[in-house]
């Protein structure tokens, strides 16, 4: 009997039955019309060739946490060309997966992908592993993360649950114009009860995160386009949403702008660099590139040697040793 079948008779037994705090849908939504387009209209993104391994998509599902598309694939395509496996990834030194991390941003993902590497290699045999639970124990490896290699690398049916999932099941399905602001238990559960049966499940998974991030998109959702016959949102007539509209990310005078200055400078230096290469790419505010120095100093990104120069990490004082 398998665990939801044990579950039912338990309910059955008992006296009383607490109602379940899911949301009651009255809509789903068809598998077949949804992999049938995602059959037609999926971008070829490089990722997703037939002969990539798992930590290959593993490492794109690093990169694509926080960086569109189109900037991750040529980054991606080096990637893993120059460092195809666990193994391989975890035998380079941490500078130069800074270096090759580039402009992806968020620099602390190439640290974390560094970790997962020396931890796959030297714990799982240089095998990524394929359930969730083990996943989740990895290095820089979360609720999505862990889902989408279980899914994508090993075809398993489990929900894959992202923001542009998110929209796309809130819309179609719940008839609102978008979803809360983070992805909860709950969100989990409503996916898996859309998933179908069988192998299936992995392409479904594909194609609902496709349609958010091609067709379904947050500002500009292309209806017309659409391959959902029934959408509960279109059918009410979209009604706006509850919240005021997210407000854009700026960029320009971040601290994480001045962080990537910074950054360019040690990329580019073979070695130490004086404090004040440092300085000259951030005069308008000296404090707030004193504190992106200091915030990269504390993530372990960039260290500091005795004669007070800075460099990228593995590249300081005891980079000559660690090359010995
Ligand atoms: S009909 Fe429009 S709002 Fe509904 S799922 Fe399709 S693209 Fe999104």
């Amino acid at each position: 009997m398998s665990a939801l079948h044990a579950d039912a008779g338990l309910v059955l037994a008992m006296p009383v039955i607490v109602p379940c705090p899911v949301r009651r849908r009255s809509m789903s939504i068809p598998a077949a019309e949804l992999v049938d387009w995602y059959g037609r209209a999926r971008r070829n993104l490089p990722w997703r060739a037939p002969d990539t391994t798992a930590w290959q998509i593993l490492v794109s599902e690093f990169m694509l946490q926080q960086t569109p598309v189109a900037r991750v694939a040529p980054i991606w395509v080096d990637w893993v060309r120059r460092w195809p496996t666990p193994s391989s990834t975890a035998a380079a030194s941490a500078a130069d997966v800074l270096r090759a991390w580039g402009k992806l941003g968020y620099p602390r993902r190439a640290k974390r992908l560094h970790e997962c590497a020396t931890v796959i290699a030297t714990e799982h045999g240089d095998a990524v592993p394929d359930d969730v639970e083990t996943l989740l124990t990895l290095p820089g490896v979360g609720a999505y993360t862990a889902r989408a290699v279980a899914c994508f690398a090993y075809g398993q049916r489990v929900p894959v649950v992202d923001t542009n999932v998110r929209r796309v099941v809130a819309r179609a399905v719940d008839g609102r114009a978008d979803a809360g602001s983070a992805a909860t238990v709950r969100d989990h559960a409503a996916v898996a009860a859309l998933l179908p049966d069988g192998p299936e499940a992995p392409v479904f998974s594909a194609a609902l995160m496709e349609l958010g991030a091609t067709v379904c998109t947050a500002r500009s959702p292309q209806c017309g386009e659409c391959p959902l016959g029934r959408c509960a949102w279109r059918a009410a007539g979209f009604p706006p949403g509850e919240g005021p509209a997210r407000p854009v990310q700026c960029y320009a005078g971040t601290d994480r702008q001045v962080r990537g200055r910074l950054l360019d400078v040690l990329r580019a230096s073979s070695g130490p660099v004086e404090r004040a290469d440092l300085d000259v790419v951030w005069l308008s505010d000296t404090a707030q590139r004193d504190r992106a120095l200091d915030s990269l100093l504390v993530d372990g990104l960039v260290e500091q040697t005795r004669d007070g120069r800075f460099a990228l990490a593995g590249e300081g004082d005891d980079a000559g040793r660690q090359a010995r």
